[in-house]
């Protein structure tokens, strides 16, 4: 029988964490087969680090990753998930917005053949303007840019293959797009309606700012990641196609005051002159700053995004105590 890794990211859900492990326990035990928490504690400064400890103290299948820092829920996600063992991992936000009772249905959905399972929170218990609305935007832009049909890419709740989560290199705020790059990758993907409940201790850490972060990155994903073409190469396209421009109504700025001497002062075809042969070159030096931005980002990509403080509960010798 597959074993279970549950990857949890953690900044500042001091009241949380005792009522998460009461919550995932008995859904675990349940299930009858090895399995371990991992709890990765994002430098939170709530007193989050103590209930983390006494945990771990209580119960050695809870595995704690201590960061120095903040580094962000995707390096949260991507620690948990590099130093999971477990066959199918599972992963999940540490404010019980998630419901771990969805987990055995998503389990058995990749016992049936995927890959990789995803959650659609179909009642989405957040604030409709600032977080429901521009997802149900991003999540329709997303689809049509990356041919991924997906109704709620920021649902955190998803199973995953070990083999395939672990070759995902997650950095910035990617954790979003992990169904879809492992898409790309080939894995085979499901979508299931899972639970949604609104949070109830602590605070979110995100406002609408994220949005337009996520939208950025859905660019550097498609041309970054799929292609190894950096958009910033769509700069020095544009200041080419400006330069081309201005070439052409310079010339015919020349023309008209050589061959037909009509007086240029504030003539449109002049400001466009000026105009694009700014643009032109303002674009592609910013191209070329994007190119070498790229080239030294593939160079140095081997650093991981995360330092890590204290592994806890990770030496025991036998991996896997039973349920
Ligand atoms: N989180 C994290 N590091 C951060 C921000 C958030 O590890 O810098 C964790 C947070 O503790 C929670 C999960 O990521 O377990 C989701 O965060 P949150 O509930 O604030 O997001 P929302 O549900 O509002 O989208
Ligand atoms: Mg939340």
């Amino acid at each position: 029988m597959n074993s279970l890794s549950i990857v949890v990211p953690i900044y500042n859900e001091v009241e949380n964490i005792p009522r998460l492990y009461a919550a995932l326990a008995p859904v675990l035990k349940e299930m009858n087969r090895e399995y371990e928490v991992l709890l990765v504690d994002d430098g939170s400064t709530d007193g989050s680090k103590a209930e983390l400890d006494k945990l771990a103290q209580l119960d050695e299948r809870i595995k704690v990753v201590e960061f120095r820092n903040n580094f962000g829920q995707t390096a949260a996600m991507a620690a948990g998930l590099n130093h999971a063992s477990g066959d199918i991992l599972i992963t999940m936000d540490g404010d019980l917005q998630n419901d771990p009772t969805d987990i055995p249905m998503m389990v058995a959905k990749i016992e049936e053949g995927y890959d990789l399972v995803h959650g659609w929170r179909k009642n989405r218990q957040d604030t409709y303007i600032n977080r429901k609305l521009p997802s149900k935007l991003a999540n329709w832009l997303i689809s049509k840019t990356t041919g991924f049909p997906v109704n709620d890419i920021g649902c955190t709740l998803k199973a995953i293959r070990r083999e395939v989560a672990q070759e995902l290199e997650l950095f910035g705020d990617m954790h979003r797009f992990i169904p879809i790059l492992a898409y790309w990758r080939g894995a085979k993907c499901a979508e299931v309606v899972t639970k949604h409940h609104p949070r109830r201790y602590g605070e979110t850490k995100y406002g609408i700012s994220r949005t337009f972060k996520v939208l950025l990155d859905l660019i550097t994903v498609k041309y970054m990641i799929q292609y190894l073409v950096s958009p910033m190469r769509l700069f020095g396209s544009m200041g080419l196609l400006s330069g081309g421009l201005a070439a052409l109504a310079g010339a015919a700025t020349v023309a008209m005051k050589v061959i037909s001497g009509v007086d240029m002062t504030g003539n449109p075809l002049l400001l466009l002159t000026v105009f694009s042969v700014m643009v032109g070159i303002q674009f592609f030096v910013l191209g070329m700053i994007g190119e070498l931005g790229t080239r030294i980002y593939f160079e140095v990509r081997r650093t991981q995004p995360y330092a890590i403080r204290h592994l806890k509960n990770f030496d025991i010798q036998q991996k896997f105590p039973r349920a």
